[in-house]
């Protein structure tokens, strides 16, 4: 979308003082004492018509560009919160409590009914292989592009992100840059890898859909990134993991890891 649109205004006037006071009264509707009203009305100062011209060329250029779905850079505002998202992702694809967790859960654990029949019958292990695949393969189209995402504007108000045209660049949903926090955006990335890897949950609405791959990863990356975060409206095999997780790692008797210790200290809470 590099082309620009050319307003289509009516040329300004070219009168003189003189002109313009001759041209108002023969106006039908118009008093000396009246000011112009519209924004059109070729007696306005020929700059302010100019900038309002300009001004209307600009807004019908954004409607133009969200109505057919333009992608554009990320407001250099909102880079360094999202680029750190990018890499909370990464490291979160890449973590023990991510791995040991999403690789207990089996086939019948997910809600498959939305993926194709060669994607249908993952368990865990395979969905966290491919996961690590999709993250693997953006990271180098990152990497040489030097772009981690790309900013729209969506066309549903649920909508977050999409999954981009793969291998090219994720496209966040532009008035949520700023909304959505970095572990929001961490999980935004993890379920737009899930999509990638060829996991689907049909329509966008979430109601009902937390075990399916892309959501179950999302809830499993953002618990990840904070394990103090509520486990409330995941996934129930999900929840089961996560606290079989936290009771073996309380339990193993070998040096604990600061993350291990929070694990430890959060589940001492949920046990009776
Ligand atoms: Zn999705």
């Amino acid at each position: 979308m590099g082309a620009r649109a050319h307003p289509q205004a009516p040329a300004p006037p070219q009168g003189s003082r003189a002109q313009e006071a001759v041209d108002l009264t023969s106006l039908p509707n118009l008093t000396k004492n009246r000011p112009a009203p519209s924004l059109f009305t070729p007696h306005r100062d020929q700059m302010k018509q100019r900038e309002s011209i300009l001004h209307i060329a600009f807004s019908a250029l954004s409607l133009l560009a969200s109505l057919t779905g333009c992608t554009r850079p990320l407001p250099p505002t909102e880079v360094p919160k999202i680029k750190k998202a990018y890499e909370h992702a990464r490291e979160a694809l890449k973590d023990r409590k991510f791995e040991s967790v999403l690789a207990s859960l089996g086939s019948e654990d997910f809600d498959h009914d939305y993926d194709s029949a060669e994607a249908a019958h993952d368990d865990g292990r395979q969905v966290l292989g491919k996961l690590q695949d999709a993250d693997s393969t953006y990271h180098q189209m990152v990497t040489s592009t030097k772009t981690f995402a790309l900013a729209k504007a969506p066309s549903h108000p649920k909508t977050n992100a999409y999954e981009g045209s793969d291998p090219g660049p994720i496209v966040l949903a532009k008035s949520k840059l700023r909304r959505l926090s970095e572990t929001d955006w961490a999980g935004t990335f993890v379920h737009e890898l899930a999509h990638r890897a060829g996991y689907s949950h049909g329509e966008n609405d979430p109601e009902g859909k937390e075990c399916t791959v892309p959501n179950l990863v999302t809830d499993l990356a953002t618990w990840t990134t904070d394990p103090t975060s509520s486990l409330q409206g995941y996934c129930p095999a999900l929840v089961r993991a996560i606290e079989q997780y936290s009771r073996d790692s309380v339990s193993d008797s070998g040096p604990r890891s600061p993350a291990n210790e929070l694990v430890g200290g959060r589940t001492s809470l949920a046990l009776p």
